[in-house]
């Protein structure tokens, strides 16, 4: 990186997710859309600045507040699994620093994200780190239980912090027949991927592995 300038910075950050999302590509059996969508979005704008060095590792890293940014492998598999549409209308429970909320905004487009994050002091700077980036998502402070119920229905939910007890009804209950939410759950001492597809009358599960996020407040 030059001394004396941001251009040469940008430039390396910009190899630097090239390659990510090349290994990813290589690893993983993603959609060139998911692909894209990590390919567009700077990581490095929204992990600490001591960080930034670190932001193209496929790794967690922490964001204050004991939470983490999840790895960006995580983020493209929940992504993959939600199969999102240009205009669909996402809601997302656990904002963080809002890099997972970008990555879902590059590919609804049109659409809108509605995102809840428990910290308020996360919350805040989140919606002022998205709306500089231009990142179309409404972030709100609170609880995923309660949040955004007046914006219901939503095409798909996703969950980005582990439910204790399953994902909460309150949750499920917004997502329209036919949408799905994606959420880590827990399982005795550890966790499990789900995808449950919301019908009329039921909810199907299913398992997509072993997964590590921080709890559900
Ligand atoms: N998607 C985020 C990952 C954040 S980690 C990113 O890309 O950075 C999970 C987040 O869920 C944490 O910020 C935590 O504060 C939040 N959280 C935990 N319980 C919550 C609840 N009940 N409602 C809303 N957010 C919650």
């Amino acid at each position: 990186m030059n001394d004396d300038g941001t251009a040469a910075d940008t430039d390396d950050y910009a190899a630097a997710r090239r390659d990510l999302v090349d290994r990813l590509r290589e690893r993983l059996d993603l959609t060139e859309r998911t692909l894209s969508a990590l390919e567009a979005v700077p990581r490095h704008e929204f992990v600490p600045d001591r960080l930034r060095p670190r932001a193209y590792d496929d790794r967690p890293l922490p964001i204050g507040h004991d939470q983490t940014i999840s790895a960006p492998h995580m983020v493209a598999v929940m992504v993959d699994l939600l199969d999102l549409h240009e205009g669909d209308r996402v809601f997302e429970v656990g904002t963080g620093c809002g890099y997972h909320a970008a990555v879902v905004a590059e590919i609804v487009g049109s659409g809108t994200v509605y995102s809840v994050e428990y910290v308020p002091a996360l919350a805040e700077s989140a919606r002022e780190r998205l709306d500089r980036l231009g990142y179309p998502v409404t972030v709100r402070s609170g609880d995923g239980r309660d949040a955004f119920a007046d914006e219901a229905p939503f095409d798909a939910a996703y969950l980005t912090c582990a439910a204790p007890d399953g994902v909460p009804d309150a949750i499920v209950d917004r997502v329209a027949a036919g949408g799905y939410v994606i959420a880590p759950v827990a399982d005795g001492g550890s966790q499990r991927l789900v995808r449950l597809i919301v019908r009329d009358d039921t909810v199907d599960r299913e398992d997509h592995g072993a997964v590590r996020f921080v709890p559900m407040q």
